[in-house]
């Protein structure tokens, strides 16, 4: 999966990589779905979510430069796949989901495995998670129709969002915003589809 999807397709952070490879992605999915658990494409997780494409995954985790010693956030915890691979990668994780079974049973599958240094909070990531901040990256992994000011004002000076921007059911852009002093600049990256960012569970 690593070499053919990810690095085949110029992904080259070593940390990156070394995390895709670590994590198991196939018990990030329903059982029933384990065989297909390493293709090129998303899977369903239940609660008409799914977990992201491999390479997509890795893109975004790249896109806010990661490294040890960093504080990130995420939005739509989903399986907790995208929570893990951070986790390999930086010493603190905190994730947010909108949908309360799907947050619970992502902690509970973070705690079996023994990724410590992962939170899982269940609400709205509209809001960040103000306490925790501010976050040297923010990835969010649900179609937003604009970026959501309170997870600007949660970026460290210097940080990273990575985040898809468009209309739900149509093609969305993943953009990169960059905070730096009270300058924010947004670059666009990728075309993408991503779930819709809700508003309530
Ligand atoms: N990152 C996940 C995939 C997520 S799919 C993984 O690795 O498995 C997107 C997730 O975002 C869904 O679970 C959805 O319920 C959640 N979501 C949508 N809107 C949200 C919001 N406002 N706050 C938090 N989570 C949200």
């Amino acid at each position: 999966m690593v070499r053919n999807q990810i690095e085949g397709r110029g992904v080259s952070d070593a940390a990156v990589l070394d995390a895709m490879r670590k994590v198991p992605r196939h018990l990030f999915v329903p059982e029933s779905l384990r065989s297909v658990a390493y293709d090129d494409s998303p899977v369903p997780i239940g609660s008409g979510q799914t977990i992201s494409q491999p390479y997509i995954v890795a893109y975004m985790t790249e896109a806010v430069r990661p490294s040890a010693g960093q504080k990130v956030l995420e939005v739509g915890t989903g399986s907790g796949y995208q929570a893990a691979v951070l986790a390999g990668i930086v010493e603190r994780v905190y994730t947010i989901e909108i949908i309360r079974e799907l947050g619970q049973s992502a902690a509970q599958r973070l705690e079996n495995l023994g990724y410590p240094n992962v939170e899982v909070k269940v609400g709205d990531g509209y809001f960040g998670w103000e306490e925790a901040g501010p976050f040297d990256a923010i990835v969010v992994t649900a179609a937003a129709e604009y970026i959501p000011p309170p997870l600007v004002d949660q970026l460290k000076d210097g940080g990273r969002m990575i985040i898809p921007v468009g209309s739900p059911f149509m093609v969305q852009m993943l953009m990169l915003v960059e905070k730096r002093g009270d300058e924010v600049t947004t670059k666009s990256l990728l075309p993408v589809r991503f779930v819709p960012f809700r508003r309530n569970p």
